[in-house]
């Protein structure tokens, strides 16, 4: 750049005197707030927000780490960009003596893949050496969430097969849609497939082949498989000391590994306790009842309502504990019992009216996965 034109471009900026702010709605952030943040006086941050709802945007989807780009002439808003994802934007500009929204939909691509994991150190590993984002492990978990528990259960030469939606960005995934069938077939648990389906009032649920639920009153592991910001996540090989004199499992887990309710209750104590540390019980149906001990932080209050799938807290290394993990404890009818040795019921099958539209819906999911499975029967 030549330096007159530098000098010329620099007075064109002062004499303009544009300001750009970048913010980023932070955690438990209403959208007004950050827009606060960005010097936006309550009249200008009114009709932002009447905007954005003119728009469809919706309030309640906005998320931690949203990013705000404000661009201001002197105190005049003259632009302000939401982004939601890599593929959601609204962009907010002038109009008249008014302010008008539109969304932005960035380029993108879907597409329906199998694929394929075999475990050799981890699901993540597994699933980094299939070529795919590690999300697709936690994608996967969750599906299996009621009869895999993904921190116990894993075994080495494990493998997953699933018929999943992919949205892509200039060919890359940037994230995973739904899991349309999957089939786990482990040393230790044996064979499982789940089938996805959308039910006559729009609900979505996992189906076993056979239209039995996929679904169970509690989950297989307290644990979300996740990844933990300390870097080990899932890599890291829990210890686990099955149920005995102490009344409980432990998972040896880094700390933060978010801790959820593995079924539908009421929270019956959430706070320190001498021994368990910071600590968590949940009152279930039939005169089951949970504890999650030596958290690190605690995400919910005496007395609330929890679903099942419901973060409680993020597991810790606080009270006795010599390590960190968490300490999973099941009573019934007020006395400790094994949480491995309960036989939990499934949720309701499919009514016998749906099987023949659930087998319909299935069948190019089955071919898939059938595919696959003879496939790997037949390479060397
Ligand atoms: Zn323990």
């Amino acid at each position: 750049m030549s330096a007159v034109f530098a000098a010329v471009l620099a007075v064109a900026l002062s004499s303009s005197s544009v300001t750009v702010k970048n913010r980023r709605l932070e955690r438990d952030e209403t959208v007004g707030k950050a827009l606060t943040r960005t010097g936006l006086d309550d009249a200008a941050n009114t009709q932002v927000q009447a905007a954005l709802k003119a728009a469809g945007f919706d309030f309640k989807k906005a998320r931690t780490g949203d990013q705000l780009r404000a661009v201001f002439e002197g105190e005049g808003l003259v632009s302000l960009d939401y982004r939601r994802s890599l593929l959601t934007e609204w962009a907010v500009s002038r109009d008249g003596a008014g302010l008008r929204a539109v969304k932005r939909d960035v380029a993108r691509t879907e597409r329906t893949d199998l694929v394929e994991l075999t475990v050799e150190s981890s699901v993540w590993d597994a699933a980094l050496k299939a070529g795919e984002k590690p999300d697709v492990a936690i994608t996967l978990a969750d599906v299996f969430a009621w009869d895999v528990d993904f921190y116990r259960d894993v075994q080495k030469g494990d493998r997953m097969r699933a018929v999943v939606e992919k949205v892509l960005h200039k060919g890359r995934v940037i994230e995973y849609g739904r899991v349309l069938g999957a089939e786990y077939v482990g040393s230790s648990v044996g064979t499982k497939r789940s089938f996805h389906f959308v039910l006559p009032d729009s609900s979505s649920s996992y189906f076993l082949e056979d239209g039995s639920s996929a679904r169970k009153t509690f989950l297989k592991s307290p644990l979300k498989f996740a990844q933990v910001t300390s870097g080990f996540g899932p890599r890291f090989h829990p210890i686990i000391n099955q149920f005995g004199a102490h009344n409980g499992i432990d998972y040896g887990t880094p700390v933060g590994t978010p801790v959820w309710a593995v079924a539908d209750g009421a929270v019956t104590r959430a706070g320190w306790d001498a021994g368990g540390g910071n600590m968590v019980c949940v009152k279930h149906v039939l005169s089951l009842e949970t504890c999650y001990l030596h958290l690190s932080k605690i995400h919910v209050k005496a007395g609330q309502k929890v679903a099942q799938k419901t973060i409680l807290g993020d597991s810790g290394n606080t009270g006795l504990s010599t390590g960190p993990h968490l300490h999973f404890g099941m009573k019934r009818g007020g006395h400790w019992v094994n949480p491995l040795s309960q036989n939990m019921p499934r949720a309701d099958p499919l009514p016998a009216a749906l099987l023949p539209s659930f087998r319909e819906a299935i069948a190019p999911v089955l071919a898939q996965l059938d595919g696959a499975a003879s496939n790997a029967a037949a390479s060397p």
